[in-house]
């Protein structure tokens, strides 16, 4: 019998996802409980939007959860290289195969014609696609069109009409229409894949048995099984898992909750209960039980036991389970865990510099300094009233503002300057217009230290989460205004 082998296959753009982490920890259970392994691959072909930090952060937020990989870029394996920017030969030689037996072909169309295409098939009504242009072209031509270098993309074929059957372990058959499907582009310009033949190929090549993924991918599943039978490959078991959504059902979104794994690190929550937390996801024990290990849930796990009512990620329950965990440690686990979260040499010698001035004893410093040690800070409104700002100015300062250091990627402290002062500068105001609000949203006081520097070592969760709690304090901000703002958003520099 074939070893069963699972594996999660994040592209690292931006923050390490809750969503990750989830559908990692369902990969990790099955496996082990199957006595297989589970695998970590990275999907990084955006190479615009990829990044080595992002990379890093998903191995660190996956391993302070407690999930471990017996393959994978950081770790190596039989299988590597692990990272899909490695591997372009690879997919080169794939795209060519499938070329060669005429179940892909390459198109020359430019931007412009699909373009026009598109906007044509919208004005009659129909769901816009590729229209086959480039399909029959003779070999001749291709061959000459290739030798001239002229840019093309490599195109999969596609049935335009019947169903697809994708057999999903949680849903049984589920049928989908060719018809709705693209003729999707495999490999790009720039002679890079796309997430569907890297995907196929790379789950072939990495002997992966059983593929459980987040189910936003399953409208796409007919173009992976086609990619299946057209290089004659058997393909994995697939099992699409119900998404994370918000309280409000909608789909977990960091407007609405924080979704980076490093926030509820930084927060203070335990690994083991977020762990814990996201086995509850859309899965229960057997009894029924809240509360249990990694190493519980891998004894009694059981994938039917997975129900497609989307699971609400919901703080609230998450701090409960939580505030149980932490109950049951010893006193010396409970100590031990406050130390490596935030009372720790490292974190006092990047706030002591900005303490040490402002004080005359010791007992001083708490006071000042409490907010370095707390979630949000619950600020009173009145410490946004602004002598300039009408209370409109001070929400669209701040969201801006907020939107700005949501992008950041380099989190120090002038680059965080530099997020402030373009805001500033296109809604023609001054830093220290700005600096007074973010001071309350950051440090909740009315004087503590500088909120600059409080805001890098507090780090970007925390400093997103006080800006967001201080604009939803304010009133929040409307569609409308969203809208709006967003514009001006994408307007500044
Ligand atoms: N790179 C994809 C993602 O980030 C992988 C999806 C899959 O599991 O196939 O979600």
């Amino acid at each position: 019998m074939t070893t069963v082998r699972t594996r999660i296959a994040p592209s690292p753009t931006g923050d390490p996802h809750v969503g990750t982490a989830y559908i990692a920890l369902f990969n990790l259970c099955f496996a082990r409980q199957h006595g297989g392994e589970f695998i970590l691959r990275i999907e990084d072909t955006d190479q615009v939007r990829s990044t080595r930090e992002s990379e890093q952060q998903i191995y660190d937020a996956l391993r302070w959860l407690g999930i471990e990989w017996s393959e994978g870029p950081d770790v190596g394996g039989p299988h590597g290289p692990y990272r899909q920017s490695e591997r372009g030969h690879i997919y080169q030689k794939y795209s060519a195969e499938l070329v060669e037996k005429g179940h892909a072909f390459h198109c020359f169309c430019s931007a412009e014609r699909l373009d026009k295409v598109r906007a044509e098939q919208m004005e009659a009504k129909q769901t816009p696609r590729y229209d086959g242009h480039c399909m029959n072209l003779s070999a001749a031509e291709v061959q000459q069109r290739l030798a001239a270098g002229e840019p093309n993309v490599v195109r999969m074929k596609v049935p335009t009409n019947g169903v697809c059957v994708v057999p999903d372990m949680l849903r049984g058959e589920v049928e989908i229409p060719w018809d709705r499907m693209d003729m999707q582009v495999l490999m790009k310009t720039d002679g890079l894949p796309t997430y569907f033949l890297a995907n196929v190929v790379d789950d072939h090549l990495m002997g992966i048995t059983h593929v459980l993924r987040g189910e936003e991918w399953l409208p796409s599943a007919p173009k992976l099984i086609l990619l299946y039978e057209y290089f004659g490959w058997d393909k994995p078991q697939l099992c699409y898992m119900p998404l994370l959504r918000n309280p409000d059902k909608s789909k977990l979104s960091k407007r609405k909750n924080p979704t980076s794994i490093t926030f509820y690190e930084r927060m203070g929550f335990l690994p083991q209960a977020m762990l814990n937390y996201l086995g509850r996801m859309g899965w229960s024990m057997p009894d029924e039980r809240e509360k249990f290990s990694l190493d519980e849930m891998v004894e009694h796990f059981d994938i039917n036991r997975v129900s497609l009512g989307g699971p609400i990620f919901d703080l609230e329950k998450l701090s409960w389970l939580n505030g149980q965990w932490m109950r049951e440690l010893s006193v010396e686990e409970f100590a031990a865990g406050a130390q490596k979260w935030a009372f720790n040499n490292d974190y006092l010698m990047q706030i002591a510099p900005h303490v040490q001035g402002r004080v005359e004893t010791f007992s001083q410093i708490a006071p000042l300094a409490s907010f370095f040690f707390a979630g949000g800070v619950a600020p009173d409104a009145a410490l946004f009233a602004h002598k300039k700002l009408s209370a409109d100015q001070v929400r669209q300062v701040m969201q801006l503002i907020l939107w700005k250091l949501e992008a950041l990627r380099q989190w120090e402290k002038e680059p965080i300057t530099g997020c402030i002062q373009a805001v500033v500068e296109h809604l023609e105001l001054k830093l220290r217009d700005a600096m007074p609000l973010m001071f309350a949203a950051i440090t909740g006081q009315a004087s503590s230290v500088s909120v600059l520097d409080a805001m890098e070592i507090l780090g970007p969760d925390l400093t997103r989460f006080r800006l967001r709690q201080a604009i939803e304090l304010l009133g929040g901000v409307s569609k409308k205004e969203n809208k709006e703002w967003e514009k001006l958003l994408a307007a500044i520099a």
